[in-house]
């Protein structure tokens, strides 16, 4: 028979009612307070239900996102999934993702004349219209439409609309978790960007030190009192999805020893 060991009861941080087991540091969840992200918005329906096991179709949901990645379930390549399945979701995404509405939107604020443009998303959430010549100007809309020949951040998802090519989005976009698991986020929320501020851990004021990926990633999987932490139902998909923010974690870790090679020698 299996021993069963009782770890004892979790208790909540102070700062952020993250529940851990005693002798858990203060650091591995808001690091003391001072890491403040805002919540992920509550899952609509069917994916909430589907996850809490409320749905006829979750048993079914729940195996195909264990054996099968989110985008070939997207794209319908696996042969055995239900179709009413994908069009809930679908019907659902198109109703709460906010880069498919705002993507629709851009898409239909171009003047039918125009042949050739870019669709952006910006690295940073800027108000839009910083860029001269955007067809759209809204304020807080996720994508815009720009005409070609404009210059664009590094970072910046650029889409071609007659651009066969495959373009490599980089893993510290803000909109590279939303986009790769949009299930995961279904709102569309924002994933790990360079430059969120630690925040002072009482007067929430902005600090100059920045939240780091692996703490960013801590804080979103912690359970938290009174909260359930969704990401956390997505079985093999949660695997995944954290195995890639390791490489994303680790990739950041090489790049900070890279730029500090040269001040570290200099220092010994
Ligand atoms: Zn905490």
């Amino acid at each position: 028979m299996d021993e069963i060991v009782n770890l004892g009861t979790r208790l909540p941080c102070s700062w952020c009612r993250a529940l851990k087991w005693k002798d858990e540091t203060q650091g591995m969840c808001c690091s003391g307070g001072k890491v403040q992200l805002p919540n992920l918005e509550p899952y609509p329906e069917p994916l909430h239900s589907l996850l809490t096991h409320q749905d006829p179709l979750s048993e079914h949901f729940l195996s195909t996102i264990h054996d099968h990645c989110e985008k070939d379930i997207r794209c319908g390549i696996y042969p055995g999934i239900k179709p009413e399945l994908i069009s809930q979701l679908q019907k659902s995404l198109n109703e709460h993702n906010k880069y498919i509405m705002d993507f629709k939107a851009a898409i239909d604020s171009v003047p039918k004349d125009q042949k050739e443009f870019k669709v952006v998303i910006n690295v940073e959430r800027k108000p839009f219209g910083e860029h001269k010549g955007r067809f759209n100007a809204p304020q807080t809309k996720e994508v815009a439409i720009v005409i070609v020949g404009q210059e664009f951040e590094k970072r910046d998802i650029v889409l071609s609309s007659r651009d066969g090519t495959l373009m490599r989005i980089n893993e510290t976009h803000r909109a590279y978790d939303a986009l790769q698991y949009p299930l995961m986020f279904f709102c569309g929320e924002d994933g790990y960007q360079i430059n969120i501020p630690k925040r002072h851990e009482t007067t929430k004021i902005p600090l100059s030190k920045t939240v780091s990926a692996s703490e960013f990633y801590s804080y979103r999987i912690m359970e938290r009192d009174g909260e359930v932490c969704h990401l956390l139902l997505f079985r093999n998909l949660l695997n995944q999805f954290l195995v890639d923010m390791f490489a994303k974690i680790e990739s950041e870790r090489l790049n900070w020893i890279r730029h500090n090679k040269k001040k570290t020698i200099t220092e010994k």
